[in-house]
């Protein structure tokens, strides 16, 4: 018991040491794989200007950290889906990546927000990744989905296969909640319900906390004015969007770094490094 004890004392401190000195750093990059071209920000933003249009982008985040990782929250989606040749813009997501040395089977790990197309179908473009999705969000997806009532606007039956063949495969990890830190410094948060159980993520990048919204928020004023999107652009809960909104607000050092999923002005808010991606920082 004794020796028990004293080895605990001991090796604590160095535990907690080990992982202060462990703790690793991130850089986090917003890059653009396709234009949407202009909408009313109606479309987006209940109570929103009819008048007003906004460009949507189409994206995904990249976060490297100095612990090997490349992670991608959200994959984009590929040439597969008809609807990409509709586009006034469109290239693969993995080119962006590779006008920045990042070959393909480098990513690491895949953090879907929610199992929309433009967000799962790019997937299949990174093979070695693992793929992390709420466990509620991924039942609905490959279950309820496609039952009598239920909601598949939206969602494609080629990765819903996909998917669920991964998981036989042991490259998913169902992420069973709120506050779950999937990596040191990167935690998952729900409570938006974009889709039936959509997540977003927090990382620690530096001294600041970065959120990266996606489709939880889908513009700018969505957050500006604390305003849910309409039924036709997705929400199981619009109460439930607008509270994970201030929730971000009280997560994220500043509101700056609370990251909407389909937003332009992202690209003239922080500094570009190549075309079609900017920093967050
Ligand atoms: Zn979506």
């Amino acid at each position: 018991m004794l020796k028990s004890l004293l080895s605990s004392f001991i090796l604590l401190p160095g535990v907690v040491l080990g992982q202060s000195q462990t703790k690793p750093d991130y850089h986090i990059y917003a890059i653009k794989y396709a234009d949407g071209g202009h909408a009313p920000i109606s479309l987006f933003a209940s109570g929103g200007p009819q008048k007003d249009s906004i460009d949507l982008y189409f994206m995904t985040w990249l976060i490297t950290g100095n612990n090997g990782k490349k992670i991608l929250v959200d994959a984009g989606m590929t040439r597969d889906l008809d609807w990409t040749s509709k586009l006034p813009w469109f290239t693969s997501p993995d080119s962006p990546l590779a006008e920045m040395n990042i070959k393909p089977d480098e990513i690491t790990d895949i953090i879907l927000t929610h199992p929309h197309a433009d967000h799962i179908n790019g997937i299949r473009l990174f093979p070695k990744a693992h793929i992390w999705i709420q466990k509620e969000d991924y039942g609905y997806f490959v279950g309820q989905a496609w039952q009598k009532g239920g909601q598949n606007f939206g969602f494609e039956k080629k990765d819903v296969n996909y998917l669920v063949n991964l998981n036989m495969e042991g490259k998913v990890t169902l992420v069973d909640g709120d506050n779950k830190q999937l990596f040191p410094g990167i935690t998952a948060y729900t409570g938006s319900r974009h889709t039936y159980n959509s997540q977003y993520v927090l990382v620690e990048s530096g001294s600041d906390k970065v959120i990266i919204a996606s489709d939880n928020i889908w513009i700018y004023y969505n957050l500006d004015h604390l305003t849910s999107s309409p039924y036709m652009a997705g929400t199981f809960d619009t109460l439930g969007y607008v509270q994970s909104m201030k929730r971000m607000k009280t997560l994220a050092t500043d509101i700056r770094y609370i990251i909407p999923g389909h937003d332009s002005d992202i690209f003239k808010r922080f500094p570009l490094i190549r075309p079609d991606v900017v920093q967050i920082r």
